[in-house]
């Protein structure tokens, strides 16, 4: 009488997939335009609510007229409705 013990190799635990879990990521309105160009921009469209160009629409966006954002003094600024700056910058809107 002879038991042979099948002792095979043993199998590793199938290990669960780790799902990819991506972390939320951080919005980028607190990029690019700093938070003092937001206050400038803001108190500009509340002083000039309506477009400066067409004067037939609400101003939604502020327009650079050298073409500078980085020059905020009130004489380069315009406040345009999103038609108005479109057309001024033939589409690209900077
Ligand atoms: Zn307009
Ligand atoms: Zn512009």
């Amino acid at each position: 009488m002879s038991s042979v013990s099948d002792n095979g190799p043993q199998m590793p635990p199938l290990t669960p997939k780790r799902k990819a879990n991506k972390p939320p990521r951080a919005t980028t309105t607190q990029r690019g335009y700093g938070s003092r160009h937001q206050r400038i921009r803001a108190a500009f469209l509340r002083l000039h609510p309506i477009c400066q160009r067409c004067g037939g629409a609400w101003a939604k966006e502020l327009h650079h007229r050298d073409r500078n954002t980085a020059n905020t003094s009130a004489a380069n600024l315009e406040a345009l409705c999103t038609a108005c700056h479109q057309k001024e910058h033939k589409g690209a809107i900077a």
